[in-house]
């Protein structure tokens, strides 16, 4: 992993790795979030918690109620745990306070604060990894990476993880519905095809954070990677919500047509 780092007077060097920048802590920091930064997830999302006033949004004030719970369930079984006893509470304290940090930063309510602050950094060319302050905002960044990466993968791979998040929204629209609650964005089985919402998701929360990324990689190897899956899969989404809406409004297409036939052997296996 390479990037642009600020030397001194204001030379900016782009062939430093990330990786050496970083101190054990900071690794041992973003393996741990990485690991714990949906420790008991319920399933459902903030808005659904709020709704049905459940007693994880009154604890946490409505505000990052499932981060708040991932880093604070995290912090109790390292209490638990007993794995940072050998610590002073001084260091065990900063190193729970950074993992929330850490974690909170995965709220995608803050997608946008984080990445206008990483695009001015790139732009003014500030970044100084040698920076305490620095270096947590790119394992923030690297940790939000991380959590939305799926599209980034191999499509195989990648679909199928698509497809459960989905089942898992699909799951909270019939609970609201069986509750006649109002049915949240992205969860209604009937109006909310899988190609529609991972095009929606791609557009506006990963393609935006990875093209950031890879600037700031310089680019490297591993980020053009990522990037070349990213648009494939945002183009097989394309084509499979062609295929969902010829098949759905039947408009253009009718069962037979050769073009809707091929889609649909397309969509088998894509791409
Ligand atoms: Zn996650």
């Amino acid at each position: 992993m390479f990037s642009c780092v600020s030397l001194g007077d204001s030379q900016n060097i782009c062939v430093l790795q990330l990786a050496q920048q970083l101190t054990p802590l900071d690794v041992f920091l973003g393996l741990m979030a990485a690991a714990a930064h949906d420790v008991d997830h319920p399933g459902v999302n903030q808005p659904f918690l709020i709704k049905t006033r459940h007693h994880l949004a009154s604890l946490y004030q409505n505000t990052s109620v499932l981060e708040s719970h991932h880093w604070r369930s995290t912090v109790g079984m390292l209490r638990e745990s007993g794995l940072l006893s050998h610590l002073s509470a001084d260091i065990s304290l900063d190193i729970e306070q950074q993992l929330g940090s850490l974690i909170l930063a995965t709220d995608i309510n803050r997608q946008n604060e984080f990445l206008m602050t990483l695009r001015e950094h790139l732009d003014n060319q500030d970044m100084d990894l040698q920076l305490v302050a620095h270096r947590h905002f790119i394992l923030q960044i690297a940790l939000k990476c991380a959590d939305v990466c799926n599209p980034c993968r191999d499509w195989k791979l990648s679909r199928q993880w698509s497809e459960r998040v989905c089942e898992e929204f699909y799951r909270q629209g019939d609970l609201e519905k069986k509750f006649d609650l109002e049915i949240s964005p992205l969860c209604d089985q009937q109006t909310d095809s899988i190609p529609a919402i991972q095009i929606g998701f791609i557009s506006y929360i990963v393609e935006p954070l990875f093209e950031e990324w890879q600037r700031f990689t310089a680019p490297s190897m591993l980020s053009q990677i990522m990037m070349g899956h990213l648009h494939k899969n945002k183009a097989c989404w394309s084509r499979l919500r062609y295929v969902h809406t010829a098949a759905e409004t039947k408009t253009h297409l009718h069962p037979g047509d050769p073009e809707l036939e091929e889609g649909h052997k397309e969509a088998e296996d894509i791409p």
